[in-house]
Order: C-alpha cells, then sequence, then structure tokens
C-alpha cells in the first residue's frame, strides 16, 4: 500500500521519495527540513458485544460498505487504549455500553494498511440505539446472522470464530482465550 504525501506535515514544504540512509525503503522526505515521513498501519478495534445468545450488530450508515452490517469498530485514536476505543465505538456507533472480557480476535489487513482488534463482551442490560454512523441496530442470534450482508472479512472471520469457540464445551463468555489470529488478503470485487 502506497500512501502519498507530497508535503512535509512540519514546515508544508513539498516532499520527495527517497529511501533514507540505513533505510531500505522509500519514504517522503522533506526536502527542507528533511522530516522523515514514516506511515505505518493503523489501528481499527471493536467489540463482538453480546446479550444473552445475541450479538450487536449495526447497519453503517456510511462509505464503505454503506448498507452492510458491521461490528460495532473504528479507528482508535491515540490518547486512548485499544479497549477504551472498542467501547467508546459501540458507544458512538450503538449507543451501548459493553463491559470487555478479553480479546478475541487480530487480523492484519496488510493491502490496506490496517489491523484490527475485536474485543468480545456484554452488551450492558442489552441496551442499544441508532447512532450516528448508523442506520439501524440489532440483535442477532447465530441464524440470524446475515453473513452475505457483512461489510468486512475481519468482521465475517471474528463472528465465525466467535460462534465456533462458544459451541465448545466448557467456553467461558469471561475468558475467551488466546485471540484468534488472521490475515484477511485482498480479493478483487465480484
Ligand atoms: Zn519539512
Amino acid at each position: 500500500m502506497n500512501q502519498i504525501i507530497r508535503f512535509c506535515m512540519s514546515c508544508g514544504e513539498p516532499t520527495q521519495n527517497r529511501t533514507p540512509d540505513g533505510d531500505n525503503r522509500s519514504r517522503a522526505v522533506c526536502g527542507q527540513c528533511g522530516e522523515i515521513h514514516y506511515v505505518n498501519p493503523k489501528i481499527v478495534a471493536g467489540a463482538v458485544a453480546v446479550h444473552e445468545d445475541r450479538v450487536l450488530l449495526c447497519r453503517r450508515a456510511i462509505e464503505p460498505r454503506k448498507n452492510y452490517w458491521t461490528l460495532p469498530a473504528g479507528f482508535m485514536e491515540t490518547d486512548e487504549t485499544v479497549a477504551e476505543a472498542a467501547q467508546r465505538e459501540t458507544r458512538e456507533e450503538a449507543l451501548g455500553e459493553v463491559r470487555l472480557n478479553g480479546l478475541l480476535s487480530i487480523g492484519d489487513v496488510p493491502h490496506i494498511g490496517q489491523v484490527h482488534m475485536y474485543y468480545l463482551g456484554e452488551l450492558v442490560d442489552g441496551v442499544h440505539g441508532v447512532g450516528i454512523e448508523s442506520l439501524e441496530t440489532r440483535l442477532f442470534t447465530e441464524a440470524e446472522v446475515p453473513w452475505e450482508e457483512l461489510a468486512f472479512r475481519t468482521v465475517t472471520e471474528t463472528l465465525r470464530h466467535y460462534f465456533s469457540l462458544r459451541s465448545r464445551p466448557g467456553f467461558d463468555a469471561t475468558s475467551p482465550g488466546a485471540p484468534y489470529q488472521f490475515t484477511a488478503q485482498w480479493k478483487p470485487a465480484k
């Protein structure tokens, strides 16, 4: 993934793409002040918020994947933890409070420079509502999940993992165990 940075974020002068001394890949380097602009993956944090035997999904009001269903999730802010970001996104997109019980999944999405991290938690009192980025929020049983209308591969993988985990004997929702790790590869659109 190549993100283009044309102007220096420190002094505003144009940058040039070159490999800095001691580095092994091309970066946008400021021609004026020498600042090197590193582009690193972004973390998306979210939650599988469960109430009784149902999981909370939101139908997206915004692009990308408008109208498709997703777990509440979004980009982390710099002043919060992954867990706090997952709780904030659940609050913003689904007007719900989630009590987190552990990290459920880590999905690398290298072609777009993202890492998606989902926590497992309980939706407090089963309360949810339609946040500004959602058209609709709803609790789904496993049988009701609209698998063909899920917005992102990492959502599908995470939900599959959750239901598989839950079907195992002795499953403890307060202790999901080691997070499921996967890579969502690029796949051409149909
Ligand atoms: Zn500069």
